[in-house]
């Protein structure tokens, strides 16, 4: 039983209450995209060093976010990513115009 209980919690680690298409490990936040104009499927890495920025406000419900434009290589659909994130990276809100989010399975699907 306190093995099980172990076991369960070494599984258990922040990541696991991700959203699907956003994975995030010890340096960066991976987010799978999709172009709404002509399917391109994109896999982004954003570095927390560098491209997630602390809310400084602090009256609102998360404390880090990231604005990010994103462009693929197929057509000019300029799909607008904003990610909010609580003190544990975990993404508490997501947005994306003009494109949308895959999971990480789907986008290593090549076949669909
Ligand atoms: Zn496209």
């Amino acid at each position: 039983m306190g093995l099980l209980a172990k076991l369960v919690s070494k599984f258990i680690s922040p990541g696991s209450t991700q959203q699907p298409g956003i994975r995030v490990t010890k340096d960066a936040v991976w987010v799978y995209v999709q172009c709404d104009k002509c399917g391109e499927k994109l896999a982004l890495r954003l570095r927390k060093s560098s491209e997630i920025q602390r809310e400084e406000a602090g009256n609102h419900d998360y404390q880090m976010f990231i604005n990010k434009t994103v462009m693929g290589n197929n057509c000019f659909n300029r799909m607008q990513l904003r990610l909010e994130f609580d003190g544990m990276y975990r993404v508490t809100n997501k947005w994306l115009e003009n494109g949308s989010f895959i999971t990480k399975e789907k986008y290593e699907d090549t076949t669909s």
